[in-house]
């Protein structure tokens, strides 16, 4: 998408409706409710307009990963979708989780009394840890007594974009066994455990990366484009170099294009000399090395040079795009930088 009063920055494009489609489809797959994680901003995309979009399409728990992230969600989600906080009920969070009344998810014996003392009347959930050792309550801290009064339980599965790893069907035993008989709703599944099935579904599913687009959600819509103007062109000799370290050495003449983007906009140094971007339908190779605001592309196959090159949309998806810097679609998003002009439709 081509918006001539930004020139000299990129445009990334929110497609809400593709958003909206995913939350629907991810929901298809479970005969329970479907809630939506919006932490890190909504993956980088901007929690306070993905958020509106999926509460109009009919979301009712929404999931962050700090007090501070649910104070800008309550305001724009009004009182009544229900917030959860992986993080807990943390030192200095008490105020602001009863001023939005968001629902801390307790991870461990010291959140618990500390939740019981400050908050006594204040709903809660807890997390369980059923394996990954991250967070949640351990199983030789835990009693099924403490959910009497808990709106939720639940835990996070480590493997689940593995569907056939040994580690899901021994959390999922795990979380059984640990909320055997409580009578709280449960939720164990993010967007991968949606797709290991119904099993691993409970009451309340969790999904986040697939909702924007990323694996392992394989029917996911793509929800982002980046198109990073190109500020200058120009013809490198053969044996010229371009940019930092002189990384890259023509072998014959070359058309270079200096693209607005660089690792300060989440474009990680680790995309140098292997990332592709696209002119229409034609990869275009990024060359050299990734600067602070600028990457280096060569053009000189195509007829004629596009005031702007894509780096995410049709043509490459953001796990694509992660495969060629050796990492995941997540941390493509949630770098995604605050420099672009953001637009949604
Ligand atoms: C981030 C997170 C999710 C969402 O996971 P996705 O893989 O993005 O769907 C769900 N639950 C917890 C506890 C998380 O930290």
């Amino acid at each position: 998408m081509f918006h001539p009063e930004v020139m000299g920055t990129g445009t990334l494009h929110i497609d809400l409706n593709a958003l909206v489609e995913n939350w629907q489809t991810l929901d298809r797959q479970s005969a329970t409710h479907t809630g939506a994680v919006v932490k890190a901003d909504g993956y980088g995309l901007g929690a306070g307009r993905v958020s509106k979009a999926l509460a109009q399409a009919g979301v009712r728990s929404f999931f962050v990963a700090t007090a501070e992230e649910a104070t800008a969600l309550r305001a724009t989600l009004g009182p009544d979708p229900v917030i959860y906080v992986f993080s807990g009920h943390m030192e200095g969070d008490t105020q602001v989780l009863f001023d939005l009344g968001a629902v801390p998810l307790l991870n461990s014996p010291e959140q618990i009394a500390r939740h019981e003392a400050r908050l006594p009347e204040h709903p809660f959930g807890l997390q369980l840890d059923t394996g990954m050792n991250r967070l949640g309550i351990e199983a030789s801290d835990w009693s099924p007594e403490m959910s009497q009064e808990a709106s939720l339980v639940m835990s996070h599965l480590a493997c689940a974009d593995e569907p056939d790893h040994a580690a899901n069907k021994a959390q999922l035993k795990t979380f059984l066994e640990m909320t055997a008989g409580i009578l709280a709703p449960r939720s164990l599944a993010a967007t991968g455990g949606i797709l290991l099935g119904p099993e691993y579904h409970f009451d309340l599913t969790r999904p986040g990366v697939g909702l924007y687009g990323g694996l392992p959600f394989e029917d996911a819509q793509s929800v982002v484009t980046l198109d990073l103007p190109v500020i200058q062109t120009r013809t490198v000799q053969k044996g010229e170099a371009v940019g930092y370290a002189h990384a890259f050495i023509a072998d014959s003449p070359r058309q270079i294009a200096t693209v607005s983007g660089g690792y300060a906009d989440g474009l990680i140094r680790a995309m140098s000399s292997t990332a592709q971007l696209y002119a229409g339908d034609i990869p275009c190779p990024l060359v050299g090395r990734v600067s602070m605001d600028l990457i280096t592309v060569d053009v000189t196959h195509l007829d004629t040079v596009p005031e702007h090159l894509s780096i995410l949309g049709p043509h490459q998806s953001v796990d694509q795009l992660a495969d060629a810097a050796g990492t995941i679609g997540y941390e493509i998003l949630t770098s995604l930088g605050h420099r672009y002009k953001r637009s949604y439709s």
